[in-house]
Order: structure tokens, then C-alpha cells, then sequence
């Protein structure tokens, strides 16, 4: 499936959710984010880092649940009207031919799948000056 040249920006779809579900994801967030900042800072300490990961692990699980849960899934719409998906914007600009990190939102396309400029090619072996 193609991927969007929108992607799924998850402050909007937040916007759009009631909220009693914000109270409970910002919660189960908040205690993950806690639980990953403990074991991050208690690596060193065995009986607290491994409480911390079963704490995020289970704050982990409950989040996902929670949004399989949602009643309200256009809230979480993933696919823009063409069907292609909206790729959290986290991602960051991606290349619409591979997925990779596209140079520049305006671009959409990596490196490695832009076309060579033959010129610049040329330029560069020797052949042809501009
Ligand atoms: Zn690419």
C-alpha cells in the first residue's frame, strides 16, 4: 500500500477524542513515560529496573489495549481518501518510492531512489563541462 504524502499527526487525532479517553491514554502515557525514565536511570540497580520494565511493559500493553478499544476509530483514521497510509509524522518526510527518510518533506523521495542527473555524473567522470 502507497504511503500518503500526509502523515497521521497524532495532536489532531488527540483533538478529536473525548475526554474521558484522553484522561485514561494520558494517564496509561504518563505511566509509561515513567516507568521508561526509571529503568533508563536504574540500569544499575536490578530490583528497580525490573519493576520499572514490568511497570512500562504493562503500562505498554494497557496503552495499545486502549486503543484497539477505541470507540471512536475515525479518530485514528490511518489511510487518507486514496487508501494509501497516513504515516505518523514522527517519521519524519518519507520517501514515497521506498519508505526510507526522504531528503526534504517537499521532495518525498530518498537518495537512493532519485533518478541520477546525468550531468552531475558526467561532471564528475571527466566528460562533459558545464
Ligand atoms: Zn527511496
Amino acid at each position: 500500500m502507497a504511503i500518503s504524502s500526509t502523515p497521521f499527526v497524532g495532536a489532531f487525532a488527540w483533538a478529536l477524542l473525548d475526554a474521558e479517553t484522553q484522561a485514561r491514554i494520558g494517564a496509561l502515557a504518563l505511566e509509561l513515560a515513567a516507568g521508561q525514565f526509571i529503568e533508563d536511570i536504574a540500569v544499575m540497580h536490578d530490583p528497580a529496573r525490573r519493576a520499572a520494565a514490568k511497570a512500562s511493559a504493562k503500562a505498554s500493553d494497557a496503552l495499545l489495549l486502549e486503543f484497539l478499544l477505541l470507540d471512536e476509530r475515525s479518530a485514528l483514521a490511518v489511510e487518507d481518501e486514496e487508501g494509501a497510509w497516513l504515516v505518523p509524522s514522527a517519521a519524519g518526510p518519507l520517501c514515497q518510492v521506498c519508505g526510507g527518510q526522504a531528503r526534504r518533506r517537499a521532495e518525498m523521495i530518498c537518495s537512493d531512489c532519485m533518478e541520477p542527473d546525468y550531468e552531475d555524473l558526467l561532471i564528475l567522470m571527466g566528460g562533459a563541462q558545464p
